[in-house]
C-alpha cells in the first residue's frame, strides 16, 4: 500500500545544529533532507519530501518568513501531502504555530516540532519528536485540528501551547487546557478538541503593521507609552499585572494611546483570561477597558502581539479588530 506524503519543511534551530566550524557553540547547519535521513523510521510510516525552507535560529524568523511558509504548506497541501511538519527553533515555536494556525486554511494537519538538546548532546530528542510529529502528520486524528506543536510526545493546540523552561525536553505546556493528545508506540491520540478557529485571509500584498509588546513591572511609571507612537507602532499590546492590571499613572497615557491606535490588554500572567468587571480602581481591568482598551482575552502577549498583526494586515477596520478579539476563534 502506498503510505502516505508528508512534507517536511526545517527552518533550523536547534534540532537542526551542529558545531560549526571555528565556531564557539552549535548553530543551524543540519538540513531538512539530513534531519529525515538521520530517522530510518520515518520511511516505514510515510514518504516524506524534506526541504530547508531557512536555516536559522527560532529569534531570526519573521512575520515575513511564516507568511510565505503558509503559502508553501498551502502548496505542499494542495499537491497530495497528507499533512506538513516544519521544522524549527522551539523559541519561538508557539509564535510560528499560532500563525499558521491562522493563516493556514486547511483540514490537514500541520505540525510544529523541534528539538530541546541538540544533536551534539547525549539525550538528544530531535529524531524522536520528527518521528512522532511525521505520524501525527499522517494520521486522521489530528484534521482539521489546526496547527499543533507535537514535542516530547505530546500534541498541543496553536492558541493554547507555551514554551515554559529554558532546557527542559518537557518545555511545551498549555497551562490553560493541558495537552489536546499524545503520541504512545506508534499511535496518535487525540483526547480534545480545541472549538472554534479562525482563518485571516491577507491581501496579496501586505505591509508591516509594528505591533509593540510592553510587560508591565511594579512601580512601573509608563514614560516608554510616550515613544510607541513616535517610534512608528500602530498597535500595542500591554501585558499587565493579573487579570489586567497597570499603575494608576499609566491609565491615561494608555487612554490616549487607545485613541490613536488599538491597545490590546493581556496579562503577564501568561494564562487565564483578562477579567472585566471585577476591580473598580483606576488601572484596574474595567477601568482600562472603559478607557477603550480591548481585552486580549485568552490570548497571551506574545499571541494577542501576532494576531493584531495579522489582523492589522488584513486591512480590519478598529470594530473589526475589536470583535475579532471578542471571539477570536468564532465561539
Ligand atoms: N533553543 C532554541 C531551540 O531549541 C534555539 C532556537 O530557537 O533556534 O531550537
Amino acid at each position: 500500500m502506498a503510505l502516505p506524503e508528508v512534507a517536511v519543511l526545517s527552518l533550523g534551530g536547534t534540532i537542526s545544529s551542529t558545531q560549526t566550524e571555528g565556531g564557539s557553540g552549535v548553530a543551524p547547519s543540519l538540513t531538512g533532507e539530513a534531519l529525515v535521513e538521520d530517522v530510518p523510521e520515518i520511511s516505514e510510516v510515510a514518504e516524506v519530501s524534506a526541504e530547508s525552507f531557512r536555516q536559522v535560529p527560532g529569534s531570526e524568523l519573521t512575520l515575513e518568513d511564516l507568511i510565505e511558509l503558509a503559502t508553501e504548506i498551502e502548496g505542499r497541501i494542495d499537491e497530495g501531502a497528507t499533512g506538513v511538519v516544519v521544522t524549527q527553533g522551539t523559541d519561538t515555536i508557539e509564535e510560528t504555530c499560532f500563525v499558521l494556525d491562522l493563516l493556514v486554511d486547511r483540514d490537514a494537519p500541520v505540525v510544529v516540532t523541534g528539538a530541546m538538546r541538540n544533536p551534539t548532546l547525549p539525550g538528544a530528542e530531535g529524531p524522536a519528536n520528527l518521528l512522532a510529529s511525521v505520524r501525527v502528520a499522517t494520521g486522521e486524528a489530528a484534521r482539521g485540528l489546526g496547527a499543533v506543536v507535537v514535542l516530547n510526545d505530546e500534541i498541543h493546540a496553536a492558541r493554547f501551547v507555551q514554551k515554559t523552561h529554558t532546557s527542559n525536553p518537557a518545555t511545551f505546556r498549555s497551562p490553560l487546557v493541558g495537552p489536546v493528545g499524545y503520541v504512545f508506540e506508534d499511535n496518535v491520540r487525540i483526547v480534545t478538541r480545541p472549538v472554534g478557529r479562525r482563518h485571516i485571509e491577507l491581501p496579496e500584498e501586505t505591509r508591516d503593521h509594528p505591533v509593540a509588546l510592553y510587560t508591565v513591572g511594579l512601580g512601573d511609571d509608563g514614560r516608554l507609552l510616550e515613544q510607541i507612537g513616535r517610534l512608528g507602532y500602530e498597535g500595542l499590546v500591554i501585558e499587565a499585572f493579573g487579570v489586567g492590571h497597570v499603575p494608576s499613572v499609566m491609565a491615561e497615557p494608555l487612554e490616549s494611546l487607545a485613541n490613536e491606535m488599538p491597545v490590546v490588554l493581556a496579562s503577564r500572567t501568561g494564562s487565564g483570561e483578562v477579567h472585566r468587571e471585577t476591580y473598580g480602581f483606576t488601572g484596574s481591568e474595567s477601568d482600562l477597558l472603559e478607557r477603550g482598551l480591548i481585552s486580549a482575552g485568552m490570548l497571551d502577549g506574545p499571541k494577542a502581539r501576532l494576531f493584531l498583526s495579522l489582523l492589522l494586515r488584513s486591512e480590519a477596520s478598529r470594530e473589526e479588530v475589536a470583535e475579532a478579539f471578542e471571539h477570536p476563534f468564532g465561539t
